[in-house]
Parts: structure tokens; sequence; C-alpha cells
């Protein structure tokens, strides 16, 4: 057995805002093994967003236990907490986050400047993961010459840029019409398929079903596991979709 890639233990996130105390997480243990595709569900207010924070390291518990690839981070300080979360976690969000007025090579090649690498080695790395992505002929556009699905896409490889263990994604399909949410999640099973660990938040039963897994947040809470054993095939979906959906 490996280690899992994910253990958390009785994960607790209180805020505090005055006098009161909102219970964001009320004690969630969960394990997420290497190479799973898991989905995050559960209505506005449920927890999703802090949960997704604490997995990446942008946040830290008020208790419980978190073990990332093997190290316990939930008690870190926020310098070393920053190393871990370079080095091991990949971000997506549903807004893409890429710098403006910068080409899609530089966007992704960004994350590997606090990685000490030099320029040639920097462009090198980042023109695969372009590639990757089926965007290698798309390196000199910056982002507002590209669609919102290519915009994901140069997300995405810049997530995967410094190799990390885990891909992070809050609603990635969020701002994308149907045909182009189910080409990024047949991206997504691809890469999951070679071994990338993912978990989306998306409250879309939809989306949701592209997972191998559904953990269902309500209050704080996990309330509902599930393994899904055939996960719906984004690339029979986009043949099924009918041609007016075409892009
Ligand atoms: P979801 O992502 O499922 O919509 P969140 O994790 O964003 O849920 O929020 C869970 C609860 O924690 C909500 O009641 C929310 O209002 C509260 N909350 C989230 N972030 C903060 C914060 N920074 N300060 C105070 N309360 C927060």
């Amino acid at each position: 057995m490996t280690t899992p890639i994910i253990v958390t233990e009785g994960l607790t996130k209180d805020y505090h805002l005055g006098p009161h105390t909102v219970h964001a997480l009320r004690g969630v243990s969960v394990t997420i093994e290497r190479g799973e595709f898991a989905a995050v569900m559960g209505p506005s207010g449920s927890g999703k967003s802090t949960f997704m924070n604490l997995l990446g390291g942008l946040d830290t518990p008020t208790a419980g236990r978190y073990v990332l690839d093997g190290e316990d981070v939930a008690g870190l300080g926020s310098d070393r907490l920053a190393r871990v979360r370079n080095a091991k976690i990949g971000f997506v969000f549903q807004q893409f986050n890429l710098l403006p007025r910068t080409s899609a090579l530089e966007n992704v090649a960004l994350p590997l400047l606090y990685a000490g690498l030099g320029a040639r080695e920097r462009r090198a790395r980042a023109r695969a993961r372009l590639a990757d992505v089926g965007l290698a002929d798309r390196e000199d556009h910056h982002p507002s010459q590209l669609s919102g699905g290519q915009q994901q896409r140069v997300a995405i490889a810049r997530a995967l840029v410094n190799d990390p263990s885990v891909m992070l994604a809050d609603e990635p399909t969020g701002n994308l019409d149907t045909r182009t949410s189910v080409e990024l999640l047949a991206l997504l099973q691809r890469l999951n398929g070679s071994g990338l660990t993912i978990v989306l938040v998306t409250h879309e039963p939809d989306i949701a079903a592209y997972a191998g897994r559904v953990l269902t947040f309500r209050d704080g809470r996990l309330r509902g596991d599930e393994r899904v054993p055939a996960p719906r095939d984004a690339r029979t979906a986009l043949e099924a979709l009918p041609e007016e959906a075409l892009a």
C-alpha cells in the first residue's frame, strides 16, 4: 500500500466574527488515495471552499489533523506551508486567474520562478505542459486572445508545471458552456488516467458524474462519501452532444 495523498482527521475550522463564531467545518475525516478523482458537492455555505482552502494550505485549521503526501501540515507556519503548497498543490479556479498582457507560455512558467530554475528550463517545461493540454500553437497568445476553454487549459497547464501531488479545482467549468465544460472534463479525465489525483468542487451533479467519488458536504460536515462504479466518460459524452452545441 502506498501512502494516501490526503488524510484529514477531525478537520475543524471556526471563523470568529466579533462575538460570533462560525463553525465552517465541524470535524471532517476523509482519506483520498493517489490517483483518485473526487468531486466535492454541497449547498452554498456547507463548507466546500473552507475544506478546499485547508487542503490547499491557503488557510490553517482550528483543530484536527491534515497529512498531505505523508507530511503533517496542520501545524506548519505560513512560510513552510507556502513551500509545501508550491511543491505539492496545483490550483485551478473558476475565474482562470491568469495574468493579463502576459503570454500563455509565461503564465504557465510563472510557478517555476519560485523553484529556482533557469529561464531556459522554465520555458521548456512550460512549453511541454502547454502541449499536454493541446495548446502548443498558442504559447504567445495573451489571455484576452484565447477562448474561455483555452484560458482554463492554460490554467491547468500552470497548475501542472510543478508536477504537483494533487490538483485542486474550484468550479473549474463554472464559466464555460456545456460543450467546453465536457471538453475540459475529458482533459481532466485523461490527466487522472495518467495518475494525477484531482479534487474538484462543483455544485452541478452533471459535472460530479464524471468523478470516481463524490463527497457531499452539509453544515460543515461530510454527509456523503460515494464511490461511483462507472463514472461518465467525457469523450463519449462529447460524441453524443448535439451538433449545434459545437463551439
Ligand atoms: P461553500 O464553499 O460550501 O459555499 P464556505 O466554506 O465558503 O461554504 O462557508 C462555510 C461557512 O463559513 C459559511 O457559513 C460562511 O459564511 C462561513 N465563512 C466562510 N469563510 C469565512 C470567513 N473568511 N469569515 C467568516 N465566515 C466565513
